[in-house]
């Protein structure tokens, strides 16, 4: 992740730059794993594909999934500027706050072993218990 330190020759976010890094993905903020079940939602989350879970700054917890945006455009522009959410048009400012300057993730799960591997170190049994096989199961 690049690090900016002279934010004085940016007057506004670089996007082309950044060759638009915060348009080729959508976050929604989830509620910390906290049990076996929330550990195995968001086992089930990795196991799909373009799907990561990263804990900001904050360490609020997000499921992202990396996909662009219809509208952004092979120049890295937007493709419907005037009418783009509002959550666009606040992104980025003050400038230097967005994702090209600064890593946004404390921990980063790329897939569902990075996940397991965070749980084990942190010494959490997040395995269910497989009950015995029974004559008729
Ligand atoms: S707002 Fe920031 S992260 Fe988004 S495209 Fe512009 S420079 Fe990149
Ligand atoms: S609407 Fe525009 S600014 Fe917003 S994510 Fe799409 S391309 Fe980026």
């Amino acid at each position: 992740m690049t690090t900016h330190t002279d934010l004085s020759k940016y007057l506004v976010p670089p996007c082309t730059e950044c060759k638009a890094k915060c348009c080729r993905y959508v976050a929604v903020e989830i509620d910390r794993p906290t049990c076996k079940h929330d550990y195995d939602t968001v086992r089930w989350y990795l196991l799909h594909k373009n799907v990561q879970v990263y804990v900001d700054h904050g360490k609020d917890w997000y499921v992202e999934f990396a996909t662009d945006c219809e509208v952004l455009q092979p120049d890295y522009m937007c493709g419907d500027y005037e009418a783009r959410p509002q959550i666009c048009r606040e992104h980025g400012w003050p400038v230097g706050s967005c994702e090209f300057f600064e890593d946004p993730c404390r921990h980063y799960f790329k897939g569902v072993k990075d996940f397991e591997a965070y749980l084990e170190k942190k010494g959490i049994d997040w395995r269910w218990k497989r009950r015995p096989k029974t004559e008729a199961g």
